[in-house]
Order: structure tokens, then C-alpha cells, then sequence
């Protein structure tokens, strides 16, 4: 799942291009006098490129005993407000280009969540479907290996991504260890420490409670913070409101259960083989039951505590996106909102759980239809938010509690979402534009 938008469009060019709208923005309204004007732009200079772009290469023995050799990028886009944070992505259409927006976007996702680190993101070009269980271990350490030198809880701090998950983060934490071990006599203390080098892992290699739910979690913290402000402007109520999930995998799944759980309707999601469109209403986790026994979300019509077949009916996943429903939240893929459905999508409100799921263009004509688009780097944050909950906790030796990091959570999104409002309030401009404007604040700040 993924790579789409970049068949589309270069997507360092796309993010190169919300760079300049927000300078554009900052460039008119803040700035006085001719020297702060030069300073301005000689950071924006620096900006447009990362500061360090690792490409290594992993030899890795295959089953059948031949070497195969793999090649990985790791980008360490911007550290002005801490370590370099982001994931690892496997996918055979991973490119450089893709890691160097990735990290872009981490970096302004990063200082969007107000948390004290800059941005990175890593990738290996390899369909991992493809890999034995060995082969793919030897490539995760392989890749850790590879990297070691330019890591660590006080330089980079990697995580899951696409393709990758908490077993896969176990391996890379493990073998970084190794390495730092073998080369450096490391204290058993310290061996804790180095956990914090990897965020998204297992709880018995020091993960965090709340992480698995983390994106959905703070979607919802997000979206009710722009609905309150949105009704203290037209006074209308959110009770009620009719909600379609596109996706039904980790974000798409939880989003639409605790969105379900607030007293919101979900009346369709889908996965990658097609939707299901339930009226009145729709039972995430029941749902979530019956895909799982049938192996499809076909005839998972569930409603109240029971999946009936005459309740709903098959959609496409072209169709879920222009139901008449009052918020769209596209979970899945990247660039499914495109100029050629923008006009005919009927939400008021688009919660992007997704990466980069709006193309510009499509982004242009929403915001001429009024439609609030609450944009990925604010919506989805949740998940970075508690991974740097972990790098805490794993650096001060604490284990917080479930509701502590969801306490957390919620004051982290509710005060990000107020600023970016305020923003497109102060600068009139939309939440997107306003997002990277507060990111882009933050990060020159922190600039020397
Ligand atoms: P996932 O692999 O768990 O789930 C992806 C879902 O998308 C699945 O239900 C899959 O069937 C569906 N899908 C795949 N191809 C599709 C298609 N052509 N049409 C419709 N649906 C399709 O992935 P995830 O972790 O839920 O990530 C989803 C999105 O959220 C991605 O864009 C990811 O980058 C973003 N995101 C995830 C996190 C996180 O913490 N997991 C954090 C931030 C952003």
C-alpha cells in the first residue's frame, strides 16, 4: 500500500512546494526590516535540503545461500529542535526522493506536536513479502548495522513505518546494542539507555503502553478540538455526526472505533479490496471480528451487536470517499483525494489520518468548497507524539501507565490543534498552510 502519490508527482517537489507557501506567508506578514527579511530566507535556503542523506548498502544472505544486496537511505533532515525522528520504510518503491519528503514532513510534524525533535525517515527498497522470516531479520539487523554510527537517543531516533513493526524494531535495537557494545565498553545501565534509540517496539523490549492506538487516538483528540471551534463559529452540534473511514488497518481501524465509542456514526470503511456502507450505522470492532473470521470485510454488515447481511450494502473505495456524510476520513493511501473527485466529495470536514492523501490540486478546489481539511502533519501526529513518549521514558528508566500517556496525548494534540487554528485565524489562511506556518515558526527558532 503506498508510492501512489509518487507516480503522481515528485513528492520532495510536493513538500518543497508547501515550504514556500508558508514562507510566502510568514515572508508578508512578519517580517520588517531588511536584515530579519535575509535572515529569513537564508534559513528557508538551508530548508530545502537535508542536512545529511546516509545510503548504505546491506549484503544479506538468502536462503538458498546466494548473497543478495539491498539498498537503504537514511535522511536526517533537520535536528534544530532535537534528535532526528522518523521511521523506516520497506517497500520496493522507496526512493530517495520519497525518504527526503518523508523526513521533511517528520520534521514539521515533529515541531507541529511541539516535541523536542527534528526529523529523519529511513527506507530499503525490497518488497518484504517476498522474504523468508531469516532473510528478513539478517535485512533489519543488516540495515542497523549499517547505520549504527549515525544513531542513537541523542542524534536519530528511528521507528516503524510502512512494512515494518515492533518485531522488526527489536531486531534493529538489539543489533544496535551489539554494536556499541562491541566497539565501546557499555554499562549494563547503559545498554537500557540505548533502547531509546528505537521507538515503536514491543513492551518486553521497552515500548510504550498507548502506542499501538496512538494515531487514532490523538485523531480523535484532534477532530473534536476543531469541531468545538468550528461550532463556537456556527453554533451547529456534533452529535450525530456521519463519518466514512477509508482503510481498516491499524490507524483506519482505531480512528473509526474510538470516533464510534464518542458517539460519532460510521457508516462505512473499507480495505484495499473494497468498502462496506452500513446507513444506520456500523460496529467497528464487530466489524473488525467478522473480517477477520471471513478473511474480507464483505457481508460485514454489523450494526448495534450483530453482522446481518441485508443491512448494508458493497461500495468501492472511489465510492466511500464521495458518500454524503459529514466528516471523510481517508486512512489508507496517499493521494486518493485528487482534482478529479475534490468537487464531488460532500464532507464539511476531511480528517487526514492518512500521509499526504490530498494532492495540492485537490487541496485548492476544497478550500474554494469550504471544506476543512484538517491536514496529516496535525491529524495523524498522535503516533509520534507517544513514540516520543517512549524515547522518555526509555531515557529516564519510567514505564507511565496507559492513562498517564493518554493523558499526555491529549494535552499534546489539543495544544497543537489550537495553535495551528489560531494560525489560519492570524494569517487567514487554511489549517494546512497554517500547520507548516507554526512548524515553520518553531523550526526557524530554533535555528542558529
Ligand atoms: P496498515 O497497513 O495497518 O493499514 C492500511 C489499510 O489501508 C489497510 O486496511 C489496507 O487494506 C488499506 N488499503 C491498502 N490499499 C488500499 C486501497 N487501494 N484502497 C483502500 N484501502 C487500501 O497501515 P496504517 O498503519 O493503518 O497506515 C495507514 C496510513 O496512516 C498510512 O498513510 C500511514 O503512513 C499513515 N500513518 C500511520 C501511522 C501509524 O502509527 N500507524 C502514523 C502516522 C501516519
Amino acid at each position: 500500500m503506498l508510492g501512489d502519490y509518487m507516480s503522481l508527482q515528485n513528492p520532495f517537489e510536493c513538500a518543497m512546494k508547501q515550504l514556500q507557501n508558508a514562507y510566502s506567508v510568514l515572508k508578508k506578514s512578519k517580517v520588517k526590516s531588511q536584515k530579519s527579511k535575509v535572515e529569513l530566507q537564508s534559513k528557508i535556503e538551508i530548508l530545502k535540503q537535508p542536512q545529511r542523506i546516509i545510503n548504505v548498502t546491506i549484503p544479506v544472505k538468502m536462503d538458498d545461500g546466494a548473497l543478495r544486496i539491498f539498498q537503504g537511505y537514511r535522511v536526517q533532515y533537520n535536528n534544530a529542535r532535537g534528535p532526528y525522528k522518523g521511521g523506516i520504510r520497506f517497500h520496493p518503491q522507496v526512493s530517495l526522493d520519497e525518504v527526503k519528503a518523508l523526513s521533511f514532513w517528520m520534521a514539521m510534524k515533529c515541531a507541529v506536536a511541539d516535541l523536542p525533535l527534528g526529523g529523519g525517515k529511513g527506507g530499503i527498497i525490497v518488497d518484504p513479502k517476498t522474504l523468508s522470516a531469516g532473510e528478513l531479520e539478517r535485512l533489519s539487523r543488516g540495515y542497523a548495522r549499517a547505520i549504527a554510527d549515525c544513531i542513537g537517543p541523542d542524534r536519530d531516533v528511528p521507528a516503524p513505518d510502512v512494512n515494518t513493526n515492533g518485531i522488526i524494531m527489536g531486531w534493529m535495537v538489539e543489533e544496535y546494542i551489539k554494536v556499541k557494545s562491541e566497539k565501546l565498553k557499555v554499562k549494563s545501565e547503559e545498554k537500557d539507555k540505548l533502547r531509546a534509540t528505537f521507538t515503536g517496539k514491543l513492551m518486553k523490549d521497552g515500548g510504550s503502553e498507548g502506542r499501538e492506538e496512538a494515531t487514532g487516538l490523538g485523531g480523535l483528540y484532534v477532530l473534536q478540538t476543531i469541531l468545538a471551534k468550528l461550532n463556537q463559529q456556527s453554533a451547529t452540534s456534533n452529535q450525530q455526526l456521519i463519518v466514512a473511514v477509508q482503510g481498516f488497518g491499524n490507524v483506519g481501524y482505531n480512528i473509526a472505533k474510538f470516533l464510534s465509542d464518542a458517539g460519532f456514526t460510521i457508516v462505512a470503511v473499507s480495505d484495499s479490496k473494497g468498502g462496506i456502507y452500513v446507513p444506520e450505522g456500523l460496529n467497528p470492532a464487530l466489524t473488525l471480528d467478522c473480517k477477520k473470521k471471513n478473511g474480507t470485510l464483505a457481508g460485514c454488515y454489523c450494526s448495534g451487536s450483530v453482522c446481518d447481511l441485508k443491512r448494508g450494502k458493497p461500495i468501492t473505495n472511489e465510492e466511500l470517499l464521495e458518500l454524503p456524510v459529514d466528516i471523510l476520513v481517508p486512512a489508507a493511501l496517499e493521494s486518493v483525494i485528487t482534482k478529479d473527485n475534490a468537487a464531488r466529495i460532500k464532507a464539511k470536514v476531511i480528517l487526514e489520518m492518512a500521509n499526504g492523501p490530498t494532492t495540492p490540486e485537490a487541496d485548492e478546489i476544497l478550500f474554494k468548497c469550504a471544506v476543512t481539511v484538517i491536514p496529516d502533519i496535525l491529524a495523524n501526529s498522535g503516533g509520534v507524539t507517544v513514540s516520543a513518549f517512549e524515547w522518555e521514558q526509555n531515557l529516564k528508566s519510567e514505564h507511565w501507565s496507559k492513562e498517564e500517556v493518554n493523558r499526555k496525548l491529549k494535552k499534546k494534540m489539543e495544544a497543537a490543534t489550537t495553535s495551528v487554528w489560531d494560525a489560519s485565524l492570524r494569517f487567514s489562511t487554511s489549517l494546512r498552510t497554517a500547520a507548516f506556518v507554526v512548524a515553520l515558526e518553531r523550526i526557524l527558532q530554533a535555528m542558529v
